[in-house]
């Protein structure tokens, strides 16, 4: 306890609840149906009553016997087994008898089990060489090469998966080596590359590097932020 006054309503923003005793006005303060601790009516205000340990802190006094909502508590206790489970250890005699209620909800348990749904998005497929062309930037990766190269720059066809892979020294040589690239296969394959797609990165997106994909006629297709998954074909 790192204060000496409470603010019952900050408890209850933070997620605690009440219950009143109707013959002496206590208070039984609960959370996720656990028993906290208990406060006295004391001259007008509410004396939560501690507890001295051998260390001299003051502990909030926890009395298991007020209240409690025994299947929560155990439910937390073993690490948030199921009910079923509980009840077999009911059955086998591991645990004393009490009610197991089927409304209440954990919420950590809830959260843990939150899932993200697969994703669907897609973008349309190339239908001939060089029509797509994916491009992702790796690094900086913890060996480096001989000469000291620590990223590399692929790019890689949409419609055979034929890839090209680039050593570079820093991120700002992927264009160059897209341009190297750009000459050889449209060079060799009689064909022209019609779009370049790419996720966000600063690499892609310098003035120099958009202006030479609007000359040839590029388009430039950026993923939108944080769903790498478009960008799947490159950073697989
Ligand atoms: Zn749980």
């Amino acid at each position: 306890m790192a204060r000496n006054i409470i603010s019952f309503h900050a408890l209850f923003k933070q997620g605690f609840t009440y219950s009143f005793d109707k013959l002496y006005g206590s208070i039984y303060v609960f959370k996720n149906g656990v028993f906290i601790f208990k406060s006295l009516p004391c001259d007008g205000v509410y004396e939560t009553v501690t507890f001295v340990d051998n260390l001299g802190n003051s502990v909030l006094h926890i009395d298991s016997s007020i209240g409690v909502e025994k299947a929560c508590l155990w439910h937390c206790r073993l690490r948030h087994i199921s009910k079923k489970r509980i009840a077999q250890l009911q059955k086998d005699g591991v645990l004393e008898s009490f009610d197991l209620k089927s409304d209440d909800v954990c919420e950590a348990c809830l959260l843990g089990k939150m899932t993200k749904s697969p994703f669907k998005g897609s973008f349309e497929r190339g239908e001939g060489l060089l029509d797509i062309i994916h491009t992702d930037v790796c690094g900086p990766v913890r060996s480096t090469t001989r000469d000291a190269t620590r990223f590399y720059v692929t790019f890689t066809d949409d419609y055979s998966r034929y890839g090209y892979i680039y050593l570079i020294k820093h991120k700002s040589d992927t264009f160059e080596k897209f341009k190297e690239f750009k000459n050889e296969v449209e060079n060799q394959l009689g064909r022209k590359i019609k779009m370049l797609r790419s996720d966000r990165g600063g690499e892609y997106l310098s003035i120099e590097f958009l202006d030479y994909l609007k000359e040839c006629g590029i388009v430039s297709q950026l993923t939108p932020p944080r769903t790498p998954q478009l960008n799947g074909v490159a950073e697989r």
